[in-house]
């Protein structure tokens, strides 16, 4: 008999999470996510899985992140027949998130489609529908954390707190008979792992004794300083300070989904105590308000020593619904909170705020997140001087700031601890869900200090490896892969495009006159006509 894992997604990058087992007698995969960032990987989005969804038999679903779940309704509609496994804290998230995704899904193919028709080109078709979204709800079945269930035929499963949100987990599985001597083969999926003393969940767990971690390793190159809640909230204060000071709003682009719960627990928390100057906190996001209810109806699961029911409800909290409730929020000016969704500006209503602010200097943008390369977050991030919102040029005026301190990720030691923690690990560490540096990050620290170096290993895109042979076995796929191994890696022409664009915008605009702006031109002009 043999078991292997396919690594579908999250392999040298950090989204589109998806691992495929398969053994003699099934298919099943541990997540099913939408890939996220460079266009180069968003487009694997809309092309065929790497395999049959009809053959699946079942989905274990870490979390409800749309980098882990936001392709299961592409799964659904396109044959796959099994059941969705995960939390009651997930499939409660889900149930607002995937059809959210899929009305984005709709809306960024009617835009695409606009551009395609003015350039001749044929129209495309969304990845799902929010109806496909709706539909594919159906085939979700609740798992209790800490107990095993059957998988499929011969797999069974165990979920695990991961601490990252709120009902994510962690997965055992064991695989009978398959491991040595005939005993279960062990395989343990991180998820992602939530840092420790984070705010309103414990701190993850697992059990110990595996063939085989596959960890995430999104923060693996990073050594934050240690954290409490207290001194996160005064991180928060200073930033909060800092932009009152400054006269203009502050924009938090916003994760809808645990980071938006958490802040607005702490920006209430500093207001009532009078630590910040208080102001409106508009919540701009009709995803982050429904999340927000999940979250006050799961407040009884979560850390008992905050009244996540009563902060959540407070009045300086503005939920901003409809459309027309959002444009209203421009008039404000002067100090006030802004946050909404997304949290790397990919989409979403901040990126209506930043059009109407970053060009400002009495504006603050607060990330507060990881921001992957490619999303406008990740451009504000690294200090552009412009950016292109919607097709337009804005400059950037405004205090970029970041605050790391609301991660949901655990950072290196922590990872390179809980994957220590495992042991013993006898077969093998896959890292995965992490750029390159990350990757290196993480491997550095677990090698020989954790297991041997031998046996970690980082696998790429489309990666298959047989895990019953005494070491992981690398089985060739170079005929089956979707992209090359460098295109993954690399940072995607596009980006290289659009930072060439702004390079040349600024390039002219600098120039002394418009005399000396036609000679910049005419060189440009020359360049682009020589032949190579
Ligand atoms: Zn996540």
């Amino acid at each position: 008999m043999s078991v292997t894992v396919q690594f579908c997604g999250a392999a040298r990058t950090v989204t589109g999470s998806c691992h495929l087992f398969q053994t003699g007698a099934g298919r099943l995969l541990v997540d099913c996510g939408l890939f996220q960032g460079p266009k180069t990987l968003k487009a694997l989005n809309y092309s065929a899985f790497p395999f049959q969804p009809t053959d699946i038999d079942a989905v274990l679903l870490t979390h409800a992140h749309i980098d882990h779940s936001g392709l299961l309704p592409k799964l659904v509609r396109a044959g796959f027949r099994g059941r969705i496994m995960a939390t009651r804290g997930t499939i409660d998230l889900c149930s607002y998130m995937l059809p959210d995704a899929g009305s984005i899904q709709e809306s960024e193919v009617v835009m695409l489609n606009r551009r395609n028709a003015a350039r001749g080109r044929v129209a495309v078709t969304p990845i799902y529908t929010q109806a496909d979204a709706i539909d594919s709800l159906n085939a979700f079945h609740a798992i209790d954390y800490e107990t095993w269930f059957e998988a499929m035929p011969g797999v069974r499963a165990r979920y695990w707190n991961a601490g990252h949100l709120l009902g994510s987990a962690s997965i055992e599985l064991e695989f009978a008979g398959e491991g040595a001597g005939g005993k279960p083969l062990r395989v343990l999926a991180s998820g992602d792992i939530g840092p420790d003393a984070k705010l309103l969940h414990s701190d993850p767990e697992a059990p110990t004794g595996f063939d085989y971690v596959v960890s995430e390793s999104t923060y693996g190159d990073a050594d934050r300083p240690s954290m409490t809640p207290e001194l996160r909230r005064q991180h928060l204060a200073a930033e909060v300070r800092a932009a009152h000071a400054a006269d203009g709003p502050i924009l938090i682009p916003a994760f809808a989904v645990e980071r938006t719960q958490e802040l607005i627990v702490d920006l209430v928390d500093l207001m009532e105590r009078g630590d910040v100057p208080r102001a409106p906190i508009f919540l701009d996001s009709p995803l982050a308000i429904r999340a927000t209810e999940v979250f006050r109806q799961h407040s009884a699961s979560l850390d008992s020593k905050i009244d996540l029911d009563r902060l959540l409800r407070s009045p300086h909290l503005r939920p901003t619904e409809t459309v027309a409730e959002s444009k209203a929020i421009a008039k404000f000016t002067g100090f006030h909170v802004i946050i909404a969704a997304s949290g790397m500006c990919d989409a979403g209503r901040i990126r209506h705020h930043l059009k109407r602010w970053l060009w400002q200097k009495s504006a603050t943008v607060l990330l507060a997140g990881f921001q992957a390369q490619g999303t406008l977050g990740r451009f504000l991030d690294d200090g552009a001087k412009a950016v292109r919102i919607q097709g337009e040029e804005v400059k950037v005026a405004a205090r970029i700031r970041r605050l790391d301190e609301y991660s949901g990720h655990a950072d290196g030691p922590e990872l390179a601890r809980w994957i220590a923690a495992r042991r013993p690990i006898g077969r093998g560490v896959f890292l995965v869900h992490g750029e390159e540096p990350a990757l290196a990050g993480l491997s550095e620290r677990i090698a020989e200090r954790t297991v041997p170096a031998a046996k970690v290993f980082i696998p790429i895109l489309d990666d298959i490896y047989e895990l019953t042979t005494s070491a992981p076995t690398p089985i060739d796929v170079s005929r089956r892969r979707r992209l090359a191994p460098e295109a993954v890696v690399a940072l995607d022409w596009h980006n290289d495009m659009s930072t060439l664009i702004l390079d040349i915008n600024d390039r002219i605009e600098a120039a002394a006159d418009d005399r000396a702006r036609g000679v910049i031109i005419r060189k440009l002009r020359r360049a682009l006509e020589a032949r190579d």
